[in-house]
């Protein structure tokens, strides 16, 4: 707390005293609250005032597998579809190398030609650095044949060395029957049993997005806790047009689960990281699936005691990860680099209070803080590493 002499307190009750028994409470009495400048929102950088313990971890006290970053993505404009890289390998290597990072999983390898690429590229050179995954191929969903192309084509993945397949959150929200256009296709389709079958068949994780956090389908307005992120990204809504519900996306979800029960499924972003009671439930029921935290600190922080709780139940089935990716400035909260890995590390080894979960100057999902978890050496080596090491065959 901010030093207050005590001319200045008793000045303050003189002054509270002429003014009325409430002033000096919530607005001060020398200033005219009618002639106050309105503060635009997106310029409030309120700066905490407390006094408390500020940690820098700038190694991971364990070596660490990040399970969920973006370092290719697919040129789906290119005739046959090329990979693109958001880095150079040595650069990303460096950087794990000072962060502890034993290995990063890059998720989003692509298919055909391109996942030969990504492969080549980042895996072949460093296969204990780097893990790539597969993914579906979209956008022969309409053709005859799919569902069995689409289960070989795992098959095929894995001679070509991809270590599991990522299905994004297109999946339920963005792909349609004339893949742009048309119904929803649903998460719980079909016409992807063959893939899901294939992927327990070939021993290869799931690691699914399904859905996104529940303030983004409701209205963008002053009820809303992503007010602003929303307002910067209108396309991140899913409120009204004929989008399915949060619940229906996740009860969608299950139901593969369920289906598939030698498949293991990693449910991205901690499942449905606001309903941590509801996650429980669906750990407890389904064997085959783990999650994994990436981009959602900011929510485990901000219910510090049950995470804590979450982590103690769970401490077989919780992956390390962060969604990174080494470019942009749209995601404060992604944008790999060692702040972001230092934020992580706090998180999940300090008990500190009340600080940003991305490093950003207004926190972007969100205006809240967080606190720390200060996990215990057996629960931090499993999440770090032992629980993905165990799914990657490592
Ligand atoms: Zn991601």
């Amino acid at each position: 707390m901010r030093e207050i002499s005590r001319r200045q307190w008793l000045a303050g009750i003189s002054a509270a005293t002429i003014a009325g028994p409430l002033a000096g409470f919530g607005q001060s009495p020398a200033q005219d609250p009618s002639k106050a400048q309105p503060l635009p929102l997106k310029d409030y950088e309120p700066r905490s005032m407390l006094h408390v313990a500020e940690t820098r971890v700038e190694r991971s006290r364990f070596p660490v597998i990040d399970f969920h970053t973006h370092l290719s993505f697919v040129n789906r404009s290119a005739r046959p579809e090329k990979a693109g890289f958001r880095a150079k390998r040595e650069d990303v290597l460096a950087v794990m190398d000072r962060k502890n990072i034993r290995m990063m999983v890059n998720l989003t390898g692509g298919y055909g030609a391109a996942l030969e690429e990504t492969i080549a590229y980042w895996q072949k050179p460093a296969p204990d650095r780097f893990a790539v995954f597969t993914e579906p191929w979209f956008n022969r969903l309409r053709e005859p044949q799919y569902p069995q192309f689409q289960a070989d084509q795992i098959t095929r993945a894995r001679q070509l060395g991809a270590r599991g397949i990522k299905v994004l959150k297109t999946l339920g929200l963005f792909l349609r029957e004339e893949i742009s256009s048309g119904p929803l296709v649903k998460v719980d389709d079909r016409r992807f049993d063959p893939m899901w079958e294939a992927a327990g068949g070939a021993g290869l994780p799931v690691a699914i997005h399904t859905s996104d956090p529940e303030a983004f389908f409701l209205p963008t307005d002053k009820f809303n806790e992503r007010y602003e992120e929303l307002s910067a990204h209108p396309d991140w809504s899913f409120h009204g047009r004929d989008y399915p519900s949060n619940r229906e996306l996740h009860e969608a979800r299950l139901r593969v689960v369920a289906r598939h029960p030698r498949t293991h499924f990693v449910l991205l972003h901690v499942g449905n990281a606001e309903d941590l009671g509801w996650v429980s439930e669906w750990l407890d029921k389904y064997p085959n699936t783990s999650v994994e935290i990436g981009a959602r600190i900011g929510e485990l922080g901000r219910q510090p005691r049950l995470a804590r709780r979450f982590f103690d139940r769970y401490q077989d089935r919780i992956l390390f990860g962060t969604d990174a990716v080494p470019e942009g400035v749209e995601t404060p909260q992604q944008i790999f680099g060692e702040k972001l890995y230092e934020i992580y590390y706090r998180f999940l080894e300090t008990e500190d209070e009340y600080f940003d979960y991305a490093p950003a100057p207004i926190p972007p999902q969100g205006r809240w803080r967080i606190y720390g978890l200060g996990l215990p050496e057996t629960i931090l080596r499993k999440v770090y590493f032992d629980n993905a090491a165990r799914l990657l065959k490592l």
